[in-house]
């Protein structure tokens, strides 16, 4: 039998879609390995939103050939859809595969067979548009979280991104097909199934459904299980979304929002659909909406223009705001961005000066989030035991909660009073095993 190993670069929708990959692999009789081990073909699905990504892919590239230097190396994902031929010309590369290509990875190649020169397979983003891969992962061995990829592509401009170079415009599952494979996912036991996608709040310009709609029909599908989305546009964080998130215990409580500046001239320059004033209202409706939220703000660091006094200005916005985590990214230069030709560089050395003092400021909203919830009952979902023997999870706010093992409450809802934290987990004690009542 022969074996494939397959390795993921940037987003949990990327990890959904390899998943999709290994897939076809087993379907087409191969072993799937872990990527350390020696492997016949080794797959990698690439990243290109930061600089390091691309560099990443080359050193994964790399690994795998010492691990196997006549194993036969596939490369695909969004680096590999936008340069193609940058990546055809890493050594012991043998096919390139486009975003599209990857969903039907047997139908590009006959053998195996190493070659003198890489293959190309991509089609033009443009006729991405058309296209809908399937793609779920689950998030470890246990079947505990799944990520299902309902929507992809971008129809926005944020002027420092590449997705919608690499991924094309925005498009949607079938909702029917949508209920009918996320009823799978709760079949096979997931009790958490989070909703992927460039730009998930998106769902529905193809499909003729709005996102709310979807929502609808996913939280009637039968179970026991809890739905989370993974990211959301602030534009299309609606009112009637924020109310079926306060009305029903299948969708979790919380919310990922980017803002990715808290300077109104600098939002202005990326393109964002929003300004800083509709942010603030949002976080305060929502807080207000569904009390105790958890809610993560992803921001960028060092854009173009940014100077200290725009840096200031994000700074003291999300002082003030009610959040419980940012994930801070470095800006980097993307080519065929908008944002590459804007003037005002920062040098790079202050932008990971400001990436540190956000970083700083987001891991005090956590503890303080954390503080507020000592002392009061969530609803758990605890994975395996880690290394160390303990077991965790996350509660429907997305607060991270660590217990001694016990076999027994793994992948199920658990009522849980939290005692204390140390800024990463939550401890406390297990109060019933009580599965969450719709
Ligand atoms: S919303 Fe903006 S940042 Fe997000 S994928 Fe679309 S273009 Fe990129």
């Amino acid at each position: 039998m022969k074996k494939v190993a397959l390795h993921t670069l940037g987003c949990k929708l990327n990890f959904s879609e390899t998943s999709s990959i290994g897939k076809q692999f087993l379907q087409n009789g191969f072993e799937v390995v872990d990527f350390n081990n020696e492997a016949d073909v080794y797959v990698i699905n690439t990243c290109t939103v930061t600089e390091n990504a691309e560099r990443d892919c080359r050193q994964v590239v790399r690994r795998a050939l010492r691990t196997n230097p006549e194993a036969y190396v596939m490369v695909t994902g969004c680096y590999a859809q936008l340069r193609p031929d940058e990546i055809a010309g890493i050594e012991g590369v043998d096919i390139v595969l486009g975003s599209k290509e990857k969903f039907d990875v047997f139908s590009f190649i006959e053998n195996f067979e190493k070659k003198n020169l890489a293959c190309i397979f991509v089609s033009p983003t443009e006729e991405l548009t058309n296209e809908f891969g399937f793609a779920s992962s689950s998030d470890a061995d246990s079947r505990t979280r799944a990520y299902f990829k309902i929507q992809d592509g971008c129809d926005y401009k944020c002027t420092f991104c590449t997705i919608p170079l690499a991924r094309g415009g925005s498009r949607s599952m079938d909702p029917g097909k949508a209920v009918e494979k996320f009823s799978e996912l709760i079949d096979q036991g997931y009790k958490e199934i989070i909703l992927t996608g460039v730009n998930v709040g998106d769902y529905g310009k193809n499909v003729n459904t709005p996102f709310y709609r979807l929502l609808l029909k996913l939280i009637e599908v039968p179970g026991e299980y809890r739905l989370r989305i993974s990211s959301i546009e602030p534009n299309l964080l609606t009112d009637q979304i924020l109310e079926l998130t306060a009305g029903s215990d299948k969708m979790s409580k919380h919310f990922h929002i980017p803002l990715q500046s808290g300077s109104q001239s600098i939002l202005r320059q990326m393109q964002r659909r929003y300004n800083t004033a509709d942010y603030d209202r949002l976080i305060y409706k929502a807080n207000k909406v569904i009390p105790g939220l958890g809610i993560g703000v992803d921001v960028i660091t060092g854009f173009p223009g940014e100077t200290e006094k725009e840096f200031t200005e994000t700074h003291n916005f999300l002082m003030n705001l009610p959040v419980s985590y940012f994930h801070v990214f470095t800006y980097s230069e993307r080519p065929r961005t908008k944002a590459i030709n804007m003037p005002g560089s920062v040098d790079v050395a202050e932008r990971k000066r400001r990436t540190n003092v956000l970083r700083i400021m987001s891991q005090k909203k956590k503890e303080d989030f954390y503080s507020t919830k000592q002392g009061k009952i969530v609803d758990v979902l605890f994975e395996n035991s880690n290394h160390s023997g303990d077991m965790k999870g996350f509660s429907t706010e997305y607060i991270r909660v660590s217990h001694d093992f016990i076999p027994e409450y793994t992948n199920k809802f658990t009522k849980f009073r939290i005692l204390s934290h140390d800024g990463e987990n939550c401890y406390g004690e297990i109060l019933e095993n009580q599965p969450i009542t719709v």
